[in-house]
């Protein structure tokens, strides 16, 4: 079986790691880009600071993921404990939110609070219909216009009423009334809940680092960079790239956008309108490199959120305490990571985006007049987040199917477009489950959503 592997991101990466595992001996990864890690990649700018494409933290589901990883860094790993904030109110809240709305004024704590009460007095019975309302159910009026409906326009760049509720699982904290209470008579910060209340960073190099030494380990003749695929022929199992070349396949592990499949898939015009259906954001990440030491108030946090609209981004990463090597003088400078999302419906006027992102610094206090600015670095990401769009589960149980029956396994964060599953553990193992489910019939877990900690082991199977 030739299998060909489109996009070399931690899918790509994890699939071809599970070929060359298997000793298959059929098999190419191909990447338009001229360097492995997709979405994953890291940079490094001009004055010699690293960037991630938006602020990574490495967490895992898996016993499989987890040995990868020490194969990619061995032990040249940070471990952080999670210490995240939200700045609202001119002050700063705990994440989870939810959990710390004791540190709120009055009036907001009191509108929270009713809320919660409303909906503990009478909870709902009937599926909500979308985000909007699983949120308005969830946390009740007050924590919705406080907090839940503005933040997650700015991050999501979409109304959460146009939204789906099938994704969250883990990714969004429910509330608990009785430890919202505690938390507010103690007056106690409440921070440990999530799945990435630890991470881990690579000591050197940002996230990209990973990615790139796995690429290394794998064979070299196998591995195509700088091809962009423009055309697939599905009944004819064949790539056709820019350059005019082809390539042809018996099975085809894709995670280049699900969206952009069907467009190329000129022989399968009935999926073809389909793709205009599919919603996704766009992200722009903008990091500022700063000369001294960050203020005390940032010296020990990870990352900070942001609902309110005085600041264009939701969220910003302080890069430099993942990891010191992430500036160009460890110990004598500094560095900020922020996101802004865009979207037709949150268009970003490009031309004063970093602009607005050092004044929304200075206006949260992060940086003073005479802070010295030594970088300024901006990446826009055409496809930042999968959106959950309301229906999306539908049209992807159209598509995936037919692309299936034709060889074609459309897979990670925008090949399967399921959010809930488009972190980098999901996306590797997804690439992985999917070489198991071609050369071993192993069903997947991952993309189905049934996670399962560890692969079957290949000895068990040859
Ligand atoms: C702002 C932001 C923050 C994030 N934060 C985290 C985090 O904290 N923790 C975490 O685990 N994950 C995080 N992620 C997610 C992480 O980036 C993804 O999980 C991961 O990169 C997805 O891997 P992938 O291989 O599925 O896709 P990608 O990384 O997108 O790789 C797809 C590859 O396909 C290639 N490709 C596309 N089209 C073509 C074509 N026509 N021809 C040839 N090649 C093509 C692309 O060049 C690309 O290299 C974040 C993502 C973003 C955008």
């Amino acid at each position: 079986m030739r299998i060909i592997v489109l996009g070399a991101g931690p899918t790509g990466l994890g699939a071809a790691w599970r070929l060359a595992e298997h000793g298959h001996h059929d098999w190419l990864l191909v990447d338009a880009a001229e360097r492995a890690g997709g979405l994953s990649l890291s940079v490094v700018d001009e004055a010699g600071f690293t960037w991630d494409l938006g602020g990574h933290v490495l967490f895992s589901h898996y016993r499989y993921f987890d040995r990868m990883m020490e194969q990619a860094l061995g032990d040249a790993w940070f471990e952080h404990e999670r210490e995240a904030w939200v700045w609202m109110r001119e002050r700063w809240v705990p994440y989870p939110f939810q959990n710390n709305i004791w540190r709120l004024p009055d009036d907001d704590l009191v509108r929270c609070l009713e809320g919660l009460v409303e909906i503990h007095r009478a909870p709902t019975a009937a599926p909500p219909a979308n985000f909007a309302e699983w949120l308005q159910r969830s946390f009740g009026r007050g924590l919705c216009d406080v907090f839940m409906l503005p933040y997650n326009f700015k991050v999501w760049a979409y109304e959460p009423h146009a939204m789906g509720t099938t994704w969250m699982g883990e990714r969004v904290a429910t509330v608990d009334l009785a430890r919202v209470l505690r938390n507010l008579v103690l007056r106690r910060d409440d921070v440990s809940w999530g799945p990435n209340a630890k991470f881990r960073f690579p000591q050197r190099g940002g996230t990209g680092a990973i990615w790139q030494s796995l690429a290394d380990q794998l064979p070299q003749e196998r591995i195509l960079l700088g091809r962009t695929v423009v055309a697939i022929d599905t009944a004819a199992r064949r790539l056709e790239f820019s350059d005019c070349s082809t390539e042809r396949y018996d099975a085809l592990i894709s995670s280049m956008p699900l969206a952009s499949t069907l467009r190329m898939a000129s022989d399968l015009p009935a999926l073809r309108p389909l793709a205009e259906r599919f919603v996704h954001s766009s992200s722009h990440i903008v990091g500022v490199g700063f000369e001294g030491l960050p203020p005390e108030a940032l010296r020990t946090k990870c990352w900070m959120y942001f609902p309110e609209g005085e600041t264009p981004f939701y969220r910003v990463t302080v890069f430099s305490n993942y990891s010191a090597n992430n500036v160009a003088r460890p110990g004598e400078q500094w560095s900020l990571m922020a996101e802004v999302s865009e979207s037709p419906a949150k268009p970003v006027d490009q031309s004063r985006l970093v602009d607005d992102v050092i004044a929304g610094f200075r206006r949260v206090g992060f940086i003073g007049e005479d802070t010295r600015i030594v970088t300024r670095w901006h990446r826009r990401l055409p496809y930042g987040y999968p959106t959950p769009w309301l229906g999306r589960d539908e049209v992807l149980d159209q598509v995936q199917p037919v692309l299936e029956s034709r060889g074609i396994l459309s897979r990670g964060r925008f090949g399967a477009w399921k959010y809930e599953v488009s972190n980098q553990d999901h996306s590797a193992m997804q690439g992985v489950e999917a070489v198991d489910r071609l050369l071993m019939g192993t069903p997947e877990t991952t993309v189905t959503g049934r996670m399962n900690a560890e692969p079957p082991a290949l000895a068990a199977s040859r």
